[in-house]
């Protein structure tokens, strides 16, 4: 399907819990401010069929922390085999627990958010009593089931780009794991530490010789390879560019369509299949909201009206 300004929508990023075992000092909480019920493992699984049924191919969860969810095997046995790519990001905790019966279910592969290797700056940052360790041993967990390629979210700082290049080569030695999101952060407020672009992570990492090797149909993602292999896919989310090329959709935890992070949530009828046909058509055939235009206009959770361009 194709939305009001003309992008193919063809994927969905769920948000199926706003639990959290961790409570990261930056969080975005996918742009969901208040909190409703859960949708229940059958709603997500209608709602996702529907998804797919309107030719979505491809679903990420996310949370909160999504594999709080104990039902999530259930969830993804029942959407097996509708769509080509069933993805999750998760902070990884848990991965050394429930990695098998995710694969065993269906998922294809997953991203871990680990932000930095440093105990303490781990500790701020995440305000849990988790290590980086703990998730490096899920990681592992992870490629050893089969959840692969995994690829691991750094949101950026200026505190921890002095340890990107340890980080970079301890995913690849330890886990054989050779892929970084850089993503830039979106603070609407101060959280105490210093927000740090791509262009200054590459500029850390220049002695592994960054190169651009392609640019990603989603979402326009600059791709970079380094000398030891590291891929680095770079995520800037207050970029037009982005919005430009965004395919996604996202279902928020108690049920409701966003066309954007920063969109304008629209009830969703969760209990009758016929109807949720008809409300994502109609969503997503009026979708016209860009992050980096509601951001300009200072909007949070609004809808960017009557857009016809992009920025
Ligand atoms: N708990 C899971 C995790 O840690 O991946 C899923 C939820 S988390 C909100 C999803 C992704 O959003 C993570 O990679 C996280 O780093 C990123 N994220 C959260 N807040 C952000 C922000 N303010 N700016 C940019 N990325 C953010």
């Amino acid at each position: 399907m194709r939305d009001a300004l003309g992008r193919r929508v063809d994927s969905v990023r769920a948000t199926l819990t706003l639990r959290c075992n961790m409570n990261c000092v930056y969080c975005h909480r996918e742009g969901e401010g208040r909190s409703g019920r859960e949708l229940t493992c059958e709603e997500w699984v209608r709602v996702l069929r529907a998804c797919a049924r309107l030719g979505l191919r491809r679903v990420k969860f996310t949370g909160g922390e999504p594999t709080l969810r104990e039902d999530l095997p259930r969830i993804i046995e029942g959407i097996r085999n509708r769509f080509r790519d069933v993805s999750l990001t998760t902070n990884g905790s848990l991965l050394r627990r429930r990695a098998d019966e995710l694969r065993e279910s269906g998922l294809d592969r997953v991203n871990v958010s680990l932000d930095t290797l440093d105990p303490s700056l781990y500790r701020i940052i995440t305000r849990s009593r988790y290590s980086p360790r703990e998730i490096l041993r899920g990681i592992e967990a992870a490629i050893s089931v089969g959840l692969t390629p995994v690829k691991v979210n750094v949101v950026l700082f200026r505190e921890t780009l002095e340890g990107l290049r340890e980080l970079a080569e301890e995913l690849t030695d330890e886990c054989g794991c050779a892929r970084l999101q850089l993503i830039e952060p979106m603070l609407d407020a101060e959280v105490g530490m210093q927000p740090a672009t791509v262009r200054e992570a590459l500029r850390e990492l220049s002695d592994l010789k960054p190169r651009l090797v392609r640019v990603r149909k989603f979402q326009n993602r600059s791709v970079y390879r380094l000398e030891n292999g590291v891929t680095i896919e770079a995520i800037k989310p207050k970029s037009g560019e982005m919005c430009r090329a965004c395919s996604r959709i996202r279902i928020t935890h108690d049920g409701r369509f966003k066309g954007c992070i920063l969109g304008r949530p629209r009830r969703l009828p969760v209990d009758s299949y016929r109807a949720l046909l008809s409300a994502l058509r109609r969503y997503i055939r009026e979708r016209d909201d860009t992050m980096s235009g509601n951001r300009r206009r200072g909007v949070r959770g609004g809808r960017a009206r009557g857009r016809r361009d992009l920025p």
